[in-house]
């Protein structure tokens, strides 16, 4: 067999194994006493219209247009919904042929890294990052090169930028609202982000294109705006998925939009439509596809993060912790009070308090606490972190 896949699959994230770990731990001392703060699944039910929508189309649509195959990168039509949504919400060229329905952010990213990737090549991006970046570059055959963020505000260091771009960057991979930091990228970000690629694609007379991985896009709070990459930056592919917006994780649904006016697009787009051939991922779920199609611009209920987000900051920083302000996703990325992350989350245990290290997301010495659980597990989980904290800031 293959010794990398076997690798991969006999190790579990740190994330699934905490995961485990709670299940095993609920059945010892009951479901309420466990605080599971490991996984990303929304609390939050979809919102009406996605239920509503999902039963008109089981009793209207005949099953074999419902529940059979569609074109390899998706329904024509509800591609065309969805160019017209990005046209009309966020001013950007779009097209039905340039957009690729896939099963949720994972696989856009995936096919995305193969299509644009060839052995040897790099793909930058920024640290704290999502944990399986590496694994989705690496089976590209390129390298990923995680860098450090400023370590006040988790927003890109565009000195350590500018000297770890070299000619063989393929791309840049930029998650904002981020996972696990909740930081999303200022205007003045995106902006500084698109002249540092533009000056040295011109420098390395090559095309530098930038991934834009947006599960958290409508995840902010605050009326906080969060930049749409094509925009700023017309090199731009942006990897979508619907998981976190429509709490919709187990569905799998997404796409992957090549901006039109990247170099090579038309290119790039077949490119996009070879790997998701090659990868497998061809005619994403059919029923999801035709929901979406009616959904667009439906989110989940946010007002519920941005309380659970409001109480568990506030209260963590009462107790001594320190964390960025999070201003969209759901999770806080907390600054361990002992060197060892790892240590940390292995004592909070004690208080089936279950945290994740930041070790696997390029960043040691934090971790990372998901919030986007019921609001009545955060108010009965506050007296176990308090006593955790007494232990270290007392
Ligand atoms: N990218 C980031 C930053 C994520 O947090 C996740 C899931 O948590 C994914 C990608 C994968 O999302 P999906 O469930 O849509 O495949």
């Amino acid at each position: 067999m293959n010794k990398r896949m076997y690798e991969l699959g006999s190790r579990r994230s740190v994330i699934r194994e905490t995961f485990e770990f709670g299940k095993k731990r609920a059945a010892e001392v009951g479901a309420e006493n466990v605080f599971d703060f490991s996984l990303g699944n929304p609390s939050v039910r979809p919102p009406q219209i996605v239920t509503d929508t999902l039963t008109e189309l089981l009793k209207t649509e005949e099953p074999t247009a419902l529940h059979g195959y569609t074109s390899a990168q998706g329904d024509a039509g509800v591609r065309a919904a969805i160019a017209d949504f990005i046209r009309k919400t966020h001013g950007a060229a779009a097209d039905a042929d340039f957009i690729y329905m896939t099963c949720g952010a994972a696989a856009s990213l995936t096919i995305t890294l193969s299509a644009l990737c060839e052995s040897g090549d790099e793909v930058i991006t920024f640290a704290p990052y999502f944990t399986e970046y590496k694994v989705f570059t690496e089976t590209a055959g390129a390298k990923l090169v995680a860098l450090a963020s400023d370590p006040d505000t988790f927003q890109i260091n565009f000195s350590v930028l500018e000297k770890a771009v070299t000619e063989k960057t393929r791309a840049v991979l930029v998650n904002s609202p981020n996972n696990p930091s909740g930081v999303v990228y200022s205007e003045e970000t995106v902006k500084k982000l698109a002249a540092m690629l533009e000056k040295k694609s011109a420098e390395y007379k090559k095309t530098i294109y930038l991934i834009t991985d947006e599960p958290y896009r409508e995840l902010v709070y605050g009326g906080v705006k969060v930049p749409y990459l094509p925009n700023y930056y017309k090199h731009t592919v942006v990897c979508y998925s619907y998981s976190k917006s429509l709490s919709l994780p187990g569905e799998r649904i997404g796409y992957i939009f090549v901006s039109p006016q990247a170099d090579a697009a038309k290119e790039l787009y077949l490119a996009v439509c070879g790997a998701g051939r090659a990868l497998g991922y061809v005619c994403a779920p059919s029923l999801f596809q035709k929901m979406i199609a009616r959904c667009q611009g439906a989110v989940s209920d946010v007002s519920v993060y941005e309380k659970n987000r409001d109480l568990l900051a506030d209260a963590l920083r009462s107790y001594g912790f320190s964390c960025v302000q999070p201003d969209g996703a759901f999770y806080l990325f907390v600054k361990s009070p002992e060197p060892d992350a790892s240590a940390f989350c292995e004592h909070a245990k004690k208080y089936n308090l279950l945290l994740v290290p930041g070790d696997d997301f390029g960043c040691e010495g934090f971790v990372r606490i998901a919030y986007c659980v019921s609001t009545d597990m955060i108010r009965r989980s506050l007296p176990a972190f308090a006593a955790l904290a007494k232990e270290y800031f007392a």
